[in-house]
């Protein structure tokens, strides 16, 4: 497959520049490596529009070829899908914390089990308790009882003849008496989703009301991934999700699929059948496997460091010249939100105190900026450059795509203007363009 890739993208190179066309024959090889990392199709669909959205027009610089640009292109879309490195598991609720196992038969909800309350135990020092409410499968108490005695996790004692929310109750009851800190509750799966689980899930939820419910996935879940989390997720509600069986051969396509239909963090990566293969999820790695192009990040860093030197040389150019446009603030504000809070990056930057108490004024935190995004984004390219364009019917336009209103399009074009004026004052000394450029 990375032949394949390589050899369309060896064609763009030989083309020159980024059309439709290019971008669209580039895209049925993305597409064809999503599918066979086993991404469900409405994922692969919509993942694929979101790049072509993005490829299509976008400038290819000097420094790199068409086709670096289309994979950088491609890689960035997949990690801001997938979403923000390891969220931890959240214990920030009263003790005994319930934290609910939920998934279907052999998708590893009993090794994850064991496997979290080993890391919580060691790692930070937390007294848990493990119970299995699956009182389906014969000897699966047992299999959780003897894992616990393995690495020296307490069990709930095993009491015969109790439904699943019963077996809740008592854990969580157990937990509070005895002073745990969190209760893991394993629950029992079936083959495939049915109503009978996705009852016994909302019931022992109701009785247990757990801080954190995880869904734990095979990696090699193909297309019925998104079925899979999306029933979950609707029926009992989920807060992220666990693959397992990253260690074998499947490229984890499960992952963006799961991710993308629920929104929900995926928190941990299992690697393995011992208690110790657990893992932080890191999206640059799953991004990788999932394209199936071992060497894409080496690629992706050089596109990327040459595309910034670039665009700063341009910018500067632009800032002398006093043509700072929409599109320039657009990569301002995104390179902001890269680098964490816009105050903080502000503060960073020698002889520009006059524009980040402005900036604070208009109370610009990330939430404000992801808006200004949405609403740069809904402009056209010539708008973004010519914002003089830009009149009563386009803003509504532009505040209808973004989710705003036309107020927040006119606050957006004020601080453009504030911003491009100081600049131009500015743009002859070396403080701000050296902060803003280099800032990373
Ligand atoms: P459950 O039915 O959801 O409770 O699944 P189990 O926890 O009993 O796991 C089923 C099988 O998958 C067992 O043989 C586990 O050892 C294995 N398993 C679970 N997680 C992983 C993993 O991350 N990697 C590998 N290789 N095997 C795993
Ligand atoms: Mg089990």
């Amino acid at each position: 497959l990375s032949d394949r890739l390589g050899d369309i993208f060896d064609k763009l190179t030989r083309r020159g520049a980024l059309s439709e066309k290019d971008v669209g024959e580039a895209l049925r090889e993305v597409r064809r490596a999503l599918i066979e990392a086993d991404v469900a199709l409405e994922v692969v669909r919509s993942f694929t529009d979101k790049v072509r959205e993005r490829a299509v027009g976008a400038e290819v610089v000097k420094s790199v070829t068409p086709g670096q640009m289309v994979i950088k292109i491609v890689h960035d879309v997949m990690i801001e899908t997938l979403g923000a490195e390891g969220k931890p598991i959240d214990l920030n609720a009263p003790s005994p914390v319930p934290i609910m196992m939920v998934g279907l038969q052999g998708s590893g909800k009993t090794t994850t089990t064991s496997k979290i309350a080993l890391r919580l135990t060691r790692r930070e020092k937390r007294k848990v308790l493990m119970a299995s409410l699956d009182t389906r499968r014969p000897a699966a108490q047992e299999q959780l009882k003897v894992l616990g005695e393995q690495y020296g996790i307490d069990t709930l004692p095993i009491v015969a003849g109790e439904t699943p929310p019963q077996i809740a109750k008592r854990a969580m009851t157990a937990g509070r008496l005895s002073g745990y800190d969190v209760v893991i509750l394993d629950t029992a799966g079936r083959t495939h989703i049915d109503e009978p689980l996705m009852m016994e899930m909302a019931e022992i939820r109701d009785v247990a009301q757990p801080h954190e419910t995880l869904l734990v996935a095979d990696a090699l879940t193909g297309q019925d991934a998104v079925n899979l989390a999306k029933s979950f997720d609707e029926r009992v509600g989920i807060t992220g999700i666990c693959l397992t069986r990253m260690d074998g051969d499947g490229r984890g396509g499960a992952a963006l699929s799961m991710r993308a239909v629920t929104g929900k963090p995926i928190k941990l990566i299992g690697t393995g059948e011992k208690a110790d293969a657990l893992e932080e999820f890191h999206p640059s790695r799953i991004a990788d496997r999932i394209l199936g192009m071992g060497d894409i990040v080496s690629l992706v860093e050089k596109a990327s460091e040459a595309i910034d030197a670039e665009k700063a040389a341009k910018m500067a150019k632009k800032l002398q010249k006093g043509a700072f446009d929409l599109e320039d603030l657009a990569d301002q504000l995104g390179h902001m939100q890269k680098i964490g809070g816009m105050s903080g990056m502000l503060g960073l930057m020698p002889g520009i105190g006059k524009i980040k108490k402005q900036l604070d004024a208009a109370n610009l935190d990330d939430t404000i900026v992801k808006r200004q995004m949405a609403i740069i984004n809904s402009m056209t390219v010539k708008e973004k450059r010519a914002p003089k364009l830009l009149n009563a019917s386009r803003k509504r336009r532009i505040a209808a795509g973004s989710g705003t209103e036309v107020q927040d399009v006119n606050k957006l074009l004020k601080m453009h203007r504030q911003m491009a004026d100081m600049m131009k004052k500015m743009g002859k000394g070396k403080g701000l363009l050296g902060g803003m450029m280099g800032g990373k």
